[in-house]
């Protein structure tokens, strides 16, 4: 079975003037209900205030939990913090620490939404208002559950946010592996960067992904993965630069596994983007089943 989280707050009703597709977390959960027993479901409770406190600024915590985030910081985010999407952006968190604790549990599980990682200590940017896969991060560490771990992001878009947020953390190892010339236009500095130019294909994909993050691996010996599994370098993504087919995304979580070498890996949804969301959320849903068949041996 795969530990899969889930909670209804995941699915916010979409803001007004907003340019995010809200359904995909629904479309999602549908497509993962329908694979029955094969899916084990847990809910996650909204992460406290004060593991929100330890990685962003106390006042944008605020702005955020009380729904009244500045404009300025609302035109980065990209849509309006709503009280509903405030309730969201407290629970995703919650989410992606309980599938790590999962994943430490049962080798792998995945969070039905997250991997918010461009959002930064004092605003969110790009659709992410709270950084999940940072706040998890620090949490698991000083909360003594790892010694190490490492986040590794496969969005086409750089972990620009959890590289900022993570920098200088002990134990805490990022990895981002990008369009270099995609958004964000200015990129932070992760432990490792692997930046790819335009149109790269699954082959030429795979053979980097594989020389980069294996070295990456052997030397930060994490005890945890925090995945960051965007499918946004599909070749038909709206926001992509990178050309790889529905093949190729699986491969790439193939690949991801064999490379994680036995250590747990806590997958998060990240980037995936078109007109049709059944698509998307398709894709998303066959990166975790991926994963999950690859990491949990078979019985
Ligand atoms: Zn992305």
């Amino acid at each position: 079975m795969i530990a899969i989280v889930h909670h209804p707050a995941y699915v916010a009703p979409a803001p007004a003037r907003s340019t995010y597709r809200w359904n995909k977390n629904g479309l999602i959960r549908d497509l993962l209900i329908a694979e029955g027993a094969r899916v084990a479901w847990h809910t996650p409770e909204p992460m406290p205030r004060a593991w929100l406190e330890a990685v962003h600024d106390p006042d944008y915590v605020a702005e955020v939990l009380e729904a009244r985030v500045p404009a300025m910081k609302t035109r980065r985010i990209g849509f309006p913090v709503t009280p509903a999407v405030a309730a969201r952006a407290a629970v995703v968190p919650g989410g992606t620490w309980l599938a790590a604790h999962l994943a430490l549990r049962h080798g792998f599980a995945a969070n039905t939404a997250g991997g918010s990682h461009h959002a930064l200590a004092d605003t969110g940017a790009g659709y992410c208002v709270f950084n999940d896969l940072a706040l998890a991060a620090v949490r698991l560490v000083e909360e003594g559950t790892v010694d190490r771990l490492a986040v590794v992001d496969c969005d086409v878009h750089q972990g620009d946010g959890t590289a900022a947020l993570l920098a200088g953390r002990p134990g805490i190892a990022t990895y981002s592996i990008h369009a270099d010339k995609n958004f964000p236009a200015r990129k932070a500095r992760s432990t490792l960067d692997v930046g790819l130019a335009d149109g790269l294909g699954d082959e030429a994909y795979l053979a980097t992904l594989e020389d980069t993050l294996a070295p990456f691996l052997a030397e930060y010996r994490p005890q945890l993965i925090l995945y960051q599994a965007g499918v946004d370098p599909f070749a038909g993504d709206r926001l992509g630069r990178l050309s790889l087919t529905l093949d190729g995304l699986v491969r790439r979580e193939r690949l991801v596994a064999r490379l994680a070498r036995g250590v747990p890996l806590a997958s998060t949804v990240g980037g995936g983007y078109g007109d049709d969301a059944l698509e998307i959320a398709r894709r998303h849903v066959t990166a975790i089943l991926t994963l999950g068949e690859a990491m949990i041996p078979a019985r």
